[in-house]
């Protein structure tokens, strides 16, 4: 059987892991980057926290010596679903079943000005982006003598009160309050203010009331002021506009609000659902497709009991999904009937600064926060990461970030040898 997967993030390489040395199938991984990477943590490279290859690993160099698994190098453009072919920036590629694991990208809800200047939080590029952002917007701040525009460079506002928004929020909190004041003397006595925005009522909206709550008090005693109900309709000549009329002047626009998932040319319309989601019957194949499947943050998939409106776009929907899904080709080279996925759900946790975090368990429901839970996140995320070289590097700059209280990532790399501005 020829499998070919799109995309190697969770759910994808799950997949390929378990079809690992099954002679009777042959996978191909297609990726548009050469590497696999850990998102959960690419606002601590964001952030200077960490370096790259801290959370990201070459797929040929986790494919070597596995002979029936090939990783190809390109972006999947649209699929000929008669002649069972995708097609690729680069090529073509022939599949018995194909499977769609692309995850989602950053939603701009239409809004073309936010899209063209906010800074984005879903890639690893995106992440070493934002670093040079802030840091080149710190070292304008050093140089410029106008009050008004010092503060603009300074201020940051964070849109989307997600665990991302939330986690990237405390880190540059405690960067204002350490890095700032020791390194930038220059900039002792500029005012810089950091906003968290969400359009919704609470931060965090599926974790429970009492982690909103911890989490809200915890970042405003940091100095973030948390605007709820507050939603950005546009981003343009430094001001973040919002739709009760209110702006904000800034040069720092962090949007980390909304994904959607990619719609591909060759499946039809009717094969999508909510959120531009591939519609998935209960093991995870393509409603109106013979040997199509997606799994992870491009499906949805509403016959699981518990999660009627879909699961949530999480690792461990992606990752069982992955298994499941494995499981199943295994099934089917022996004729014997297929497993419907049912999602086990582990819980969700968030950091918030250093010895903060909240955590929610829901068997036994159960809620923690404070230095407990900050050391369950820690180790979570570590034993996440896919290599034990990835889970060492983060471990030791962990350590180092903790007892020196300094991140050492601040280096400004400019890959295309962009002016000095
Ligand atoms: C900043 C951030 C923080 C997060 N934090 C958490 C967290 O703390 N806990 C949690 O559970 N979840 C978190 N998530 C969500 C979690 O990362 C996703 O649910 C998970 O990555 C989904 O896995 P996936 O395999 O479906 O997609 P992804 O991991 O997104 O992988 C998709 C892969 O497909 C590739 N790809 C996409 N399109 C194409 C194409 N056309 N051709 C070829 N390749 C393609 C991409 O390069 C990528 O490698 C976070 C997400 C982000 C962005």
């Amino acid at each position: 059987m020829k499998i070919v997967i799109v995309g190697g993030g969770f759910a994808g390489i799950n997949l390929a892991k378990e079809l690992t040395n099954v002679p009777d199938i042959q996978v191909t991984l297609i990726d548009k980057n050469n590497y696999n990477f850990f998102p959960p943590l690419i606002y601590q490279v964001a952030t200077a926290y960490l370096e790259p290859s801290s959370i990201s690993y070459p797929f040929r160099k986790f494919f070597a010596g596995k002979k029936n698994l090939q990783f190809r190098l390109g972006e999947v453009l649209s699929v000929n679903q008669a002649e069972n072919k995708v097609i690729l920036s680069n090529g073509e590629l022939f599949y018995d079943r194909l499977i769609f694991a692309s995850g989602a990208e950053t939603s701009y809800f239409g809004m073309e000005n936010v899209q063209k200047n906010a800074i984005p939080m879903k890639t690893l590029t995106d992440a070493i982006e934002m670093r040079n952002r802030l840091l080149q917007n710190m070292e304008k701040a050093v140089l410029t003598k106008n009050i008004r525009e010092r503060r603009k460079l300074l201020t940051v506002v964070v849109a989307g009160g997600g665990p991302t928004g939330v986690e990237v929020s405390g880190m540059l909190a405690e960067m204002r309050n350490g890095i700032l004041r020791k390194e930038y003397p220059e900039l002792e006595t500029a005012a810089s203010n950091l906003y968290l925005v969400d359009g919704g009522n609470a931060l965090l909206s599926p974790m429970s009331e009492a982690s909103q709550k911890d989490t809200y008090e915890a970042l405003t005693k940091m100095g973030v002021v948390v605007k709820l109900n507050t939603r950005v309709t546009d981003f343009k000549d430094d001001l973040v506009y919002f739709a009760d009329g209110a702006t904000i002047a800034t040069k720092n626009l962090i949007w980390a609000a909304g994904v959607s998932a990619k719609q591909f040319e060759g499946i039809s319309a009717e094969s999508y659902g909510r959120g531009r989601r591939m519609a998935t019957d209960g093991y995870n194949r393509v409603n109106g497709t013979q040997n199509i499947y997606a799994i992870g943050d491009t499906a949805i998939m509403t016959t699981d009991a518990n999660f009627p409106d879909g699961h949530p776009q999480v690792a461990q929907v992606a990752i069982q999904q992955g298994k499941n899904l494995a499981k199943n080709f295994l099934f089917m080279l022996k004729n014997k009937p297929l497993n419907t996925f049912v999602y086990n759900d582990k819980g969700s946790m968030a950091i918030i600064g250093k010895n903060k975090a909240v955590v929610d368990i829901p068997k036994p429901k159960m809620h923690f926060k404070g230095i407990f839970a900050w050391m369950v996140w820690l180790f979570i995320h570590l034993i996440s990461l896919i290599t034990y070289r990835n889970r060492f590097k983060t471990f030791y700059n962990w350590m180092v970030a903790y007892f020196a209280k300094d991140q050492s990532y601040r280096m400004i790399i400019r890959p295309n040898k962009q002016e000095i501005r």
